[in-house]
């Protein structure tokens, strides 16, 4: 486990530590008092901790804006952002990490599936040093089964194919470290899928165990078409395997051509040899493929988690700052 954190040895604060709570909100009028209520307890409740609470209006059409604008007016320690328009849970969620100013940021869903009261636990094990705490769901009482099996399958699935290690049935209910929101706040992809950079950045993780209850009120903001959005974002952001089917498959058929050719005694017609050759051809195509998605998609090729010098520890600077200023300086125009 990592060294365990004390508050003077917390980054920029001799003080107590500030946790930020993220609230991605879209149409979420009927819950946000009640939300906000439960919220504020738990926080108000963490021993030596400021705390801030961040809520996203993701484009919200009904009054939760109203509503947001009204606890804000009533409670100093509440940020509101609002968003343009309907840009998704993903965005939103980032948005709200650009913005948090705390230590350690919790995301968190506005309609109380996640039960509030975990952030407790999350706190504490930040505080014996995790950078990392994420909630893992045992069980899915106020969700259909179609939703729950089709998540089960996925994340099994994502966890077969994926090039780094990436976490079953955990959704976005989690706590980072700042050095972990500055991480990801500085990567430059738009296709978001945050469960996963999280995984890959790969930062010491813990996570803690949870059943996820019904819906407060109203109903999933997750389409289905949402829902089948986000899964092909993971499975396109975490494995290279898709790009890679042709290939196996051309190969394993050029194989089977062969053997069957060599069994039979006598050449197979040109077209089983075309097919499998085409598939490997767009195998090929494939590999580029990805090639180009990793360059544009601009992460940098490593994250250094710590610096040590003359037996101390030296500030980090993350690489994906000098990327960034890179590329800002790119995009000005400078002869950098
Ligand atoms: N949400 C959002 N933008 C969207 C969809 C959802 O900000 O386009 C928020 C929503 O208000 C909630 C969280 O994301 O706080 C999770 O959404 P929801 O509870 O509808 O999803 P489910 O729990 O059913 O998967
Ligand atoms: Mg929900």
């Amino acid at each position: 486990m990592p060294a365990s954190r004390t508050t003077a040895q917390l980054p920029g604060r001799a003080t107590r530590p500030l946790v930020s709570v993220v609230v991605p909100c879209f149409d979420e009028a009927a819950v946000i008092g009640e939300t906000h209520r439960r919220l504020s307890a738990v926080l108000r409740g963490l021993p030596e901790c400021e705390y801030e609470v961040v809520y996203v209006d993701d484009g919200s059409g009904d009054a939760t804006w109203d509503r947001l604008t009204a606890l804000a007016a009533d409670d100093a320690r509440v940020r509101l952002v609002r968003l343009t328009r309907n840009f998704g849970h993903q965005p939103a969620v980032l948005a709200g990490l650009r913005e948090a100013a705390g230590d350690a940021v919790v995301t968190i869903d506005a309609d109380l599936q996640d039960p509030p009261g975990l952030i407790a636990d999350m706190v504490e094990r930040w505080r014996a040093g995790w950078p990392v705490v994420s909630a893992r769901r045992t069980g899915r009482e106020g969700e259909s089964r179609f939703k729950t099996g089709t998540a089960h399958v996925f994340y099994r699935l994502l966890a077969a194919v994926a090039d780094h290690p990436v976490n079953l049935d955990t959704g976005d209910f989690r706590l980072l470290d700042r050095e972990v929101v500055r991480t990801l706040s500085l990567l430059p992809e738009t296709e978001l899928y945050l469960r996963g950079s999280v995984c890959w950045a790969g930062f010491p993780e813990t996570s803690l165990e949870y059943g996820r209850l019904p819906r407060l009120a109203g109903r999933t903001k997750y389409t289905l078409r949402k829902m089948a959005g986000l899964s092909r974002r993971g499975l396109l952001a975490c494995s290279s395997a898709p790009a890679r089917v042709p290939a196996v498959v051309g190969l394993a058929w050029l194989g089977g051509t062969a053997t069957a050719s060599a069994v039979l005694r006598r050449p197979l017609p040109l077209a089983a040899w075309t097919f499998g050759a085409e598939a490997v051809l767009l195998g090929l195509l494939g590999e580029y493929l990805l090639l180009v998605h990793r360059e544009v998609r601009g992460r940098p090729p490593y994250v250094v988690r710590q610096r040590w010098a003359a037996g101390v520890p030296t500030p980090v600077e993350l690489v994906p700052v000098e990327a960034a200023e890179h590329s800002k300086a790119w995009a000005a125009g400078s002869t950098l």
